[in-house]
């Protein structure tokens, strides 16, 4: 099949590439000229695991390519994915202005049958929006699929060749034998296509994640309760995750969910419930929960310090929002270093992928180390805001060698409380107690 994805960015470029993958000729474009550049030369855009590999050989075999001509991309294609940003607006509704100034673009230039597939994150209603903007501009045939993306970044190719299930919203007869077609190598293990309308369609994905963050989010003020009631939130953790009903899945506390997607559609589907004057408190009070989350070792950091973080040296660990990606949007360690450095504090950090999307925005106002150990050197104490495997099971007698004072704040709780406790570590966690170094006897 020929398949255009319009955006080509952490959903475009692995929706094309696995597409490419099982056949089909891809052509994806976008509007930046530099990414196109980039990716027609052969060099990924984006650190997602396992997708450099594919997106290689599909270029090599010509059913993968780049342009920024939304018309070049379009003329042959029967299928067209738009993969375009659905960023906060200003009252923090979904903007669809890149979704409807692309849509309005399609009307002018199709001039035979299209099946227009909305992957991106967009409230109930997108799907009419984009039908209208597009008929407006022609009387070709065409048809509008809602059919959301539920990858995640970092397993985004697995998530891509092997999906839970493919959520398809759409009335058309047509576009559903094309869609069928084009998802059946994804689904060959019997995981579901779940056919519905549009509007459902649309509601699923903002269902869907908004759900995840409120799991996470109950899960962190349960750690809150286990720090002042001196209880461990890694028992309750496992206490309650064995009930099937519950499941053990996105129950780990922290300091708070991040990333392009949990924070912009929770906020989107509460405006879209204001819009209906329907007041969606528990996601209210999700939002609320995670920002201050993401804060929650900044004054046990103070604290440490006396409330005086002037000139104090903090090794920063982790700056993705989470583990195998270099996206830093919405990143809780990035509201970790604003505040530290409105304290004077000075920040070295490292990430194994994530170091130049930071240094982009925040230039030369933090340092970074080009390895991991190279951060502690000189630091006063060590902040741990990604769970990166390399960090898991580091070598502690090298943190001690570098570190000025044994003394990690960890918004991942990564490290078991009583070997922290035999290495003479002050930690700190989440939702558990903290360890401090004993004193020797006698001294
Ligand atoms: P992104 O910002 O990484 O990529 C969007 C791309 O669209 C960019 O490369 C941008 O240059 C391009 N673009 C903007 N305007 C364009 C235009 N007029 N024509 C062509 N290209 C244009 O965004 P993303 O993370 O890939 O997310 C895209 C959508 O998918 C969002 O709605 C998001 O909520 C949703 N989504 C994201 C994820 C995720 O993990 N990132 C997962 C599921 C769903």
């Amino acid at each position: 099949m020929k398949i255009a994805v319009v955006g080509t960015g952490y959903v475009g470029l692995v929706t094309g590439t696995c597409f490419a993958e099982t056949g089909n000729h891809v052509i994806c474009v976008d509007i930046d000229k530099s990414k196109v550049d980039k990716l027609s030369a052969g060099q990924i855009t984006i650190y997602e695991p396992g997708l450099e590999k594919l997106f290689l050989r599909n270029q090599k075999e010509g059913r993968l390519h780049f342009t920024t001509s939304l018309k070049d991309a379009v003329k042959d294609a029967q299928i067209i994915f738009l993969a375009l940003p659905t960023p906060p607006g200003e009252n923090g509704s979904a903007d669809l202005k890149y979704i409807l100034g692309v849509a309005d673009d399609l009307g002018k230039i199709i001039t035979d049958y299209k099946v227009i597939i909305d992957k991106s994150t967009v409230p109930v209603g997108t799907a009419a929006k984009v039908h209208a903007a597009i008929a407006k501009n022609t009387t070709v045939e065409f048809d509008i699929v809602s059919n959301p993306e539920f990858l995640r970044e970092g397993v985004a190719v697995d998530d891509f060749m092997k999906p839970d299930r493919v959520v398809i919203g759409t009335e058309s007869e047509k576009a559903k034998k094309i869609l069928l077609d084009l998802y059946a190598p994804f689904v060959r293990q019997g995981n579901p296509i779940i056919f519905m309308d549009e509007k459902s369609a649309e509601l699923t994905k903002y269902a869907a994640n908004s759900f995840l963050a409120t799991k996470i989010t109950f899960m962190n003020e349960i750690a809150q309760l286990c720090e002042r009631l001196g209880a461990d939130v890694d028992m309750v953790r496992k206490g309650i995750g064995s009930d099937e009903r519950i499941g053990k899945r996105f129950l780990f506390p922290g300091i708070g969910y991040g990333g392009s997607c949990f924070p912009k559609d929770v906020q989107a589907l509460v405006q879209s419930a204001n819009e209906i004057d329907y007041d969606f408190k528990i996601l209210n009070a999700v939002m609320d929960v995670n920002e201050k989350q993401k804060l929650h070792l900044l004054p046990k950091i103070k604290a440490y310090f006396n409330n005086d973080l002037k000139g104090k040296k903090i090794a920063l660990w982790g700056l993705a929002f989470k583990p195998n990606t270099d996206d830093i949007r919405e990143a809780p360690a990035l509201y970790i270093i604003e505040e530290l450095l409105k304290e004077g504090a000075e920040v070295n950090a490292y990430d194994p992928e994530a170091m130049g999307n930071v240094k982009a925005i925040l230039g030369n106002t933090i340092t970074f180390s080009e390895r991991q150990y190279e951060a502690l050197a000189d630091a006063d104490v060590l902040v741990i805001a990604t769970e990166w495997s390399e960090f898991r099971t580091p070598d502690f007698e090298k943190i001690i060698s570098f570190l000025k004072n044994k003394v990690i704040f960890d918004g991942r709780n990564l490290f078991d409380l009583k070997f922290m406790e035999e290495m003479g570590f002050h930690y700190v966690s989440v939702g558990r107690r903290t360890v401090l170094p004993q004193t020797p006897k006698g001294a």
